[in-house]
């Protein structure tokens, strides 16, 4: 049913009580909502090329040098370390191996041995000279048929069977070999620990008459194994055809075989004259270089954690890798902050009129889907206004274009100060415009146009001395549940234009179930 009659109402009220609609909630259309969706997904793709391909570079190049390390480390570094070491050690026994070997094949030491008769004084003479000469720690001389143990300084001892101290003796006779090196403590000295090279001494025949050689201090040996370790930047051991450690640069003592990484390759070790190994897992290689020195029957292993190269490269991965991270992640907030403002601005224009400022007719459908939904959800009214400025076309003839614009962003400014920020206003075509208000019944709705007359009938434009006042007709009406924008707005239509047939700046309202055809 229409109102009948166009309302000139004056009173003044505020659909606000009514509850405002939350600020902000302005909806989107569906394409700009893609297009933001877009937006997150082009700065997530480029973040993740961006990582995708920082990341694998760095990795590559990690392997590339690694790789280049590796092998600059087994096939040079550390042979010429083995080399230089193993040099080292034999130069450092070259002499007293030497001066072993000259005692054993000694006519005068074999005469001595094999004859009944006590030479202990002979022998002590030589074996002072001797020691002297090499200038060893010790010269001694075990006879087979006495046992007795000279000395330097003469006889000290005879070997026992009972004491374990002497093993040493029936061990390396038993073995068969001519020289060896080993590590004990003097028997001249046992708080001593000393580097004997044992000789066999065998008469022409080969019968064993006993053994004799030199004993080297040993801490000598372990300063000249320290010198290598902290030059070379490398770990040595020095280990017998058992597996025994005799000596190494860090101390170390017992069997290869229970050496962590090593042990498990002790056997191949042991048996081969020169090779080169790489132990351990990624990030906790070992390189092995082992060297055979046959003079002494024993293995020089030469042993490189980790190189500092490759731990500088291995940090260096993680740094890029952080780097490539801080990169996309700036990247990603750069994209979105650059993008999000090129899209506020491109949303804006894509929603809003640019002569007046207020929301387009594109915008409308949106806006009103999102608050007809929210009404009847939460049953409030949906008051739905068409305004439109009387007599417009004489504005722009009499004033001309310019001031018709003025006219247009004036009008909008005033109705804009009139009503919530929440109220969705448009401009729906040349001089008319859409106001949707939610949670206003009739009455309210009529209070917030009434306002809005009033306002404009207080704030006429003023162009310099031009004082041009502008009136406006409304057509009011209400939302239906389920109803349509298209019905909506044809009702509305049809009550402003009952406001323009009954003379203009008025209020005209069209019941719901009014299409506006009965006067
Ligand atoms: P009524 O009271 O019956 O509404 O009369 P009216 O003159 O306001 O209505 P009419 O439809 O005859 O004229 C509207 C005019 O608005 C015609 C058109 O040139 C003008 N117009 C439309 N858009 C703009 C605009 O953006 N700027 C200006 N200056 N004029 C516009
Ligand atoms: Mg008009
Ligand atoms: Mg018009």
């Amino acid at each position: 049913m229409a109102s009948g009659r166009c309302p000139r109402t004056r009173r003044c009220c505020s659909c606000a009580e009514a509850g405002p609609i939350s600020a902000g909630t302005l909806a989107i259309a569906p394409d700009l909502a893609l297009l933001r969706l877009a937006r997150h997904r082009f700065a997530l793709i480029l973040a993740a090329l961006v990582l995708g391909g920082l990341g694998t570079l760095s990795v590559l190049t990690y392997l590339r040098a690694r790789a280049l390390i590796e092998q600059q480390t087994t096939s040079r570094t550390l042979p010429l370390t083995s080399d230089a070491v193993a040099s080292g050690i034999e130069q450092e026994l070259l002499q007293p191996v030497l001066a072993s070997r000259l005692m054993a094949d000694n006519k005068l030491l074999e005469s001595s041995l094999s004859r009944d008769q006590d030479n202990s004084t002979v022998l002590r003479t030589l074996l002072q000279r001797i020691q002297q000469r090499t200038n060893a720690a010790t010269a001694f001389l075990v006879s087979e048929a006495t046992r007795q143990y000279h000395h330097s300084s003469g006889v000290i001892k005879t070997l026992s069977p009972d004491d374990p101290q002497d093993d040493w003796y029936q061990r390396f006779v038993s073995s068969g070999e001519q020289l060896e090196l080993n590590i004990d403590r003097d028997t001249a000295d046992p708080s001593r620990r000393t580097a004997f090279i044992n000789v066999r001494v065998d008469d022409d025949a080969g019968k064993l008459l006993g053994v004799t050689g030199v004993g080297l201090d040993i801490r000598d040996l372990e300063q000249m194994l320290r010198r290598y370790e902290t030059t070379y930047g490398v770990r040595i051991l020095l280990v017998n055809s058992d597996g025994r450690i005799l000596l190494a640069s860090d101390q170390s003592s017992g069997q290869l075989q229970q050496q962590p990484l090593i042990g498990a390759e002790s056997a191949r070790i042991l048996s081969a004259s020169d090779l080169s190994l790489r132990l351990g897992s990624h990030g906790d290689d070992l390189y092995v270089r082992a060297t055979r020195i046959p003079e002494l029957d024993l293995s020089l292993l030469v042993l490189q954690e980790q190189s500092p190269e490759q731990a500088a490269f291995h940090q260096l991965l993680i740094q890029n890798l952080a780097a490539a991270l801080l990169i996309s992640v700036v990247l990603i907030i750069l994209a979105q902050a650059t993008l999000g403002r090129d899209q506020k601005q491109l949303e804006t224009i894509a929603r809003t009129d640019k002569l007046t400022g207020l929301l387009n007719r594109r915008q409308f459908e949106h806006s009103f889907a999102d608050l007809s939904q929210r009404a009847e959800r939460s049953g409030s009214s949906l008051a739905a206004v068409v305004m439109d400025i009387d007599h417009f076309k004489r504005v722009n003839d009499t004033h001309g274009h310019p001031v018709g614009d003025a006219v247009l962003r004036h009008v909008s400014h005033r109705i804009a100060s009139q009503v919530r920020e929440s109220d969705p206003l448009f401009r729906w075509g040349g001089e008319e415009f859409l106001l949707l208000l939610f949670g206003c019944d009739q009455r309210m709705a009529l209070e917030r146009l009434e306002a809005i007359r009033a306002d404009l009938r207080a704030h006429p434009l003023e162009r310099g001395q031009l004082q041009l006042p502008v009136t406006l007709s409304f057509g009011l009406t209400l939302h239906r549940p389920g109803e349509s924008s298209a019905a909506l707005v044809q009702r509305a239509d049809a009550a402003l234009y009952t406001a323009k047939r009954e003379g203009r700046d008025r209020i005209c309202s069209l019941d719901p179930g009014n299409d506006g055809n009965t006067p």
